[in-house]
């Protein structure tokens, strides 16, 4: 394979057999990816950190791991030498991780994230750390203090967020895969922006482990790649029990094994009401709707649901989730972890590094959230939305009583401009109501392109799973991209 160009095209699964085969080398393979991202990467900004001598080192190893087994016929790692971005709020050891804020500028953690460290056992090779929107506050990347990540299809528009860095980095083929993380839609919402697949797992099915926590209650780790082939593969490698995550579930993962069958007979799918309301960009309906349909020709016995308490999503994650975050923001004080504002005494060290190093947007969160908190009004915001979150879930029970899957919209939109949102806070908030009720219910949820709009803009739709159903998301997903072409589109603008 001599046009590196055309490696940075290759699944996960493509590159593996090339790579098994000995028709493609470690280093070559990174090397193409290094190159496209020296080239896309001051467009794109996609990255906060890169790692190109890892890398080459990894790929180093890599490829000399393969020709010993060839020679050997020992077996290797499942994923030896395949490329994966990390979102920079995921710890590797010894690389910088800021979470896209300036309170953690020079933190390096001493050790990897349990999720990372899985893959980097499995023999992914890294190449950097994505851009986040700061603490992942935010549903556009453009919270990050690190600067904006811009969409591939359209460098005018944002690519959601706040995994934003990782989607962008996917849909322009600068790595195959990359992992993000999912609170309140924050992997499938910049999945459905960008135009690739992305899932977010189970609560409890990644481990939180070296995550640096924002809800934690609400927290997971998730995948992107450009097929469901690819996440399935990925996330089989992710998940398991992990005795360092105390709400890390000890339930056995069956790996997921996507045949070649397209036939979905008995499958049932719900449409809940509740997620095509007024207001909804009618292309994102019409290519949804038109999705479902192609299941339902595919075998698929499609049923009206209803998710009743879906409109309390949005103020119930709205004081669950900063609520959380104002206790986990707590630790950032200057005095253990980044940088320092000096002062002359300690309190005024505390105020000048949170009131210098945070960004607008968490510090309204962490506002919000000590509020919510504070004696008083604990019962009347806190424990009232706990409640309503009870409700929430409950709603998901009883779906998942009458159907096996339920298949929304992802986001109320397609990718909007950079900009259009920055001082309406409420208005990005609403980009979050498809994506926010999974995360309150701790439901898996996967993301897939099913269309365009008329300025060319992906449409995501979404799939949510009754707990640890992770396996009928990813079939139905694969068994659609088979028999569709929406998933093979590249943005072109970029090049
Ligand atoms: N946009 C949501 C928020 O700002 C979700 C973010 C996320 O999933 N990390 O909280």
């Amino acid at each position: 394979m001599n046009d590196t160009r055309d490696l940075t095209n290759l699944t996960v699964t493509d590159a593996l057999a090339a790579l098994r085969s000995g028709e493609l080398s470690c280093t070559e393979l990174v090397r193409a990816f290094l190159e496209r991202i020296e080239r896309l990467e001051p467009r794109l900004h996609a990255f906060i950190t890169l790692t190109p001598e890892l890398a080459l080192r990894q790929a180093a190893a890599a490829d000399r791991q393969y020709t010993r087994a060839r020679k050997s016929g020992e077996s290797t790692p499942p994923l030896l030498g395949i490329p994966l971005a990390v979102k920079d709020l995921l710890a590797l050891a010894g690389v910088r991780c800021t979470c896209g804020s300036r309170i953690l500028d020079n933190f390096v953690p001493p050790y990897s994230a349990t999720v990372v460290q899985r893959l980097l056992d499995a023999g992914v090779v890294v190449l950097g750390k994505t851009n986040t929107d700061e603490f992942a506050m935010g549903s556009s990347t453009e919270n990050s203090a690190y600067g904006v990540t811009r969409n591939p299809w359209n460098v005018k528009h944002v690519p959601g967020g706040s995994s934003g860095g990782s989607a962008a980095a996917v849909a322009a083929r600068m790595t195959p895969a990359a992992l993000g993380t999912d609170t309140g839609g924050s992997v499938r919402q910049p999945a459905s922006f960008c135009g690739v697949t992305g899932l977010k797992p189970t609560y409890g099915r990644v481990s939180r482990f070296g995550l640096v926590a924002y809800g934690s209650s609400l927290d997971t780790v998730g995948v992107f790649a450009r097929t469901a082939a690819d996440v399935a593969l990925l996330f089989s490698h992710m998940a398991g029990f992990d005795p360092r995550d105390a709400t890390s579930v000890d339930f056995p993962l069956p790996l997921p094994c996507l045949d070649g069958k397209t036939n979905l007979k008995d499958v049932r799918i719900g449409v809940p009401q509740e997620y095509f309301i007024e207001g909804i960009q009618p292309e994102v309906e019409g290519a949804v709707k038109a999705a479902i349909t192609h299941l339902e020709k595919l075998g698929a016995v499609v049923l009206p649901i209803s998710l009743p308490h879906t409109e309390y999503a949005l103020p119930v994650y709205y004081l669950i989730a900063p609520a959380e975050a104002s206790a986990n923001l707590a630790r950032y004080d200057g005095v253990r972890f980044g940088p320092r504002v000096e002062a002359e005494n300690i309190l005024d060290l505390f105020c000048n590094t949170r009131g210098q190093l945070f960004g607008a947007e968490v510090k309204r969160r962490i506002m919000l959230g000590t509020y919510a908190l504070s004696a008083g009004y604990y019962d009347a915001y806190y424990g009232q939305a706990q409640k309503v979150r009870t409700l929430i879930k409950q709603d998901f029970e009883k779906a998942f009583e009458l159907v096996d899957v339920i298949a929304a919209p992802v986001a109320p939109s397609t990718a909007f401009k950079i900009g259009e949102h920055a001082d309406d806070p409420l208005a990005m908030y609403l980009e979050d109501i498809f994506t926010l009720p999974a995360n309150l219910a701790g439901v898996p949820g996967l993301a897939f392109p099913v269309g365009f709009d008329y300025q060319g803009l992906p449409v995501g739709m979404q799939l949510m799973g009754a707990p640890f159903g992770e396996e009928m998301l990813l079939r139905l997903a694969h068994v659609y991209q088979q028999t569709t072409t929406w998933h093979l589109q590249t943005p072109t603008g970029v090049d």
